[in-house]
């Protein structure tokens, strides 16, 4: 086979890469380790940036994050059961959108039906080639036979644990890395959610975040230990857990009920870099990691992309490289913004150490932010995203 670009993983960034290169003409096939259903069925990030909503929108799929997404002109910090609010809209003027991944995974996958552009399913021992030569090729094994895809380039979007940056020689890539001793205990329940706006929770019993999905479905974490077993989280148990970590009003509005969906994630900030090796680039987690904290996962998959897409498309269309030649330098400076964010709000939020200092500045740290419009502001306008 051949195609212009072979990209790897249909998560969101391999998916909205296609979608754009597709509406540009550009010939794309991506590679999935696992199949539709499975994609599908992961449950992870809901908040999502204007810029995002914006590239949705440019790639044609986002008629339905319009109609069924809740817009969030403000977001609640309670701090030791006081309730404080952030309003994004007065701050910056601009909103964000509380619509799920799985959501937006699966308009893009319609998206992609629709348009006829290739997919391969359970793609197995996905290989790449000669990513530093003029022909990269990507080989894989489907229905028990052996394939090859040569290409342009190699677009790797298949995240944290994929092949692609394992493709690239150890001389040529730096990783910078954060591990927190702690993960996020989350809960999907078809029950209203307990605010109309997210409540990111600090407490002396540790971090919880109130989120949502729907009017009807409600998102909830709590801050974990990493030796934690899911099993041994009953739903009771989790929502015994949850309760006294809110405020008074929260605690009554609570509507408790089965959960539908219920995972441990492990916190960690991570960056390798450069994102460009020859012909194979790197794009969302398959590049770089962020504490779910701010937000920001998803939407920084979102702006490689976009980044991304605008190079191949200058490159075919305008015969300039420019945009390929900048675009690791592109996305990493937005790349190590978010992760400032997110490592930022992580550590004024948790319990991470008993250091009675540690617990002190993050009180005083909290203190300015609601008191502060410069603070504010510059929270405000690095939670609804910084400009690409
Ligand atoms: C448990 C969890 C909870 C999260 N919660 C949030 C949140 O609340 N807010 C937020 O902003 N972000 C959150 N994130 C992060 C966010 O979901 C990711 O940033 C986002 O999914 C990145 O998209 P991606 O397409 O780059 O990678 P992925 O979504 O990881 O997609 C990569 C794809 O590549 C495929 N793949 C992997 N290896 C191979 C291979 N060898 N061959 C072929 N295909 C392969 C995978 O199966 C997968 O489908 C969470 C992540 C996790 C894991």
């Amino acid at each position: 086979m051949r195609t212009q670009v072979a990209i790897i993983g249909a998560g969101p960034s391999g998916l909205l890469l296609g979608q754009l290169l597709h509406n540009h003409g550009i010939a794309n096939i991506i590679l999935e380790r696992q199949t539709g259903d499975y994609v599908l069925g992961r449950v992870r990030a809901g908040v999502i940036e204007q810029v995002t909503m914006d590239l949705l929108d440019e790639a044609g799929v986002g008629s339905r994050m319009h109609a069924d997404g809740l817009v969030h002109a403000g977001v609640q910090i309670c701090v030791d059961g006081e309730r404080h609010r952030i309003s994004f809209k007065e701050m910056t003027g601009k909103t964000v959108m509380v619509y799920g991944q799985t959501e937006i995974t699966k308009d893009l996958m319609d998206g992609r039906a629709a348009v006829g552009a290739p997919t391969v399913y359970t793609a197995q021992e996905v290989a790449l080639h000669d990513i530093f030569g003029s022909q990269p090729r990507v080989t894989y094994r489907a229905e028990g036979q052996a394939h090859e895809i040569e290409c342009d380039f190699i677009a790797g979007c298949d995240g944290f644990h994929g092949v692609s940056r394992k493709s690239v020689p150890p001389a040529a890539i730096a990783t910078h890395e954060r591990v927190y001793p702690l993960g996020w205990l989350g809960i999907l329940s078809d029950t209203p959610p307990v605010s109309e706006e997210l409540i990111y929770v600090r407490h002396p019993l540790g971090f919880a975040l109130c989120s949502m999905r729907s009017p009807t479905r409600s998102r909830y974490y709590i801050q974990c230990s990493l030796a934690e077993d899911i099993e041994s989280w009953p739903d009771d148990r989790f929502w015994e857990e949850l309760k006294p970590r809110l405020d008074d009003e929260a605690r009554e509005r609570l509507v408790t009920g089965p959960s539908i969906e219920k995972s441990i994630a492990p916190l960690r900030s991570f960056v390798a870099e450069p994102m460009r090796f020859g012909r194979l680039f790197l794009a969302g987690d398959a590049a770089h990691i962020v504490p779910p904290t701010g937000a920001k996962g998803l939407n920084l998959a979102a702006s490689d992309v976009q980044y991304l897409s605008r190079a191949l498309i200058e490159h075919y269309r305008e015969k300039s490289d420019a945009g390929i030649d900048h675009y690791s330098e592109r996305a990493l400076a937005r790349v190590w913004k978010a992760e400032r964010f997110s490592w930022w709000m992580t550590m004024l939020l948790h319990k991470i150490t008993d250091n009675s200092f540690d617990q002190k500045i993050q009180l005083a740290e909290l203190d300015y932010l609601f008191r502060s419009k410069a603070g504010a502001t510059a929270f405000a306008e690095n939670y609804v995203g910084l400009p690409y």
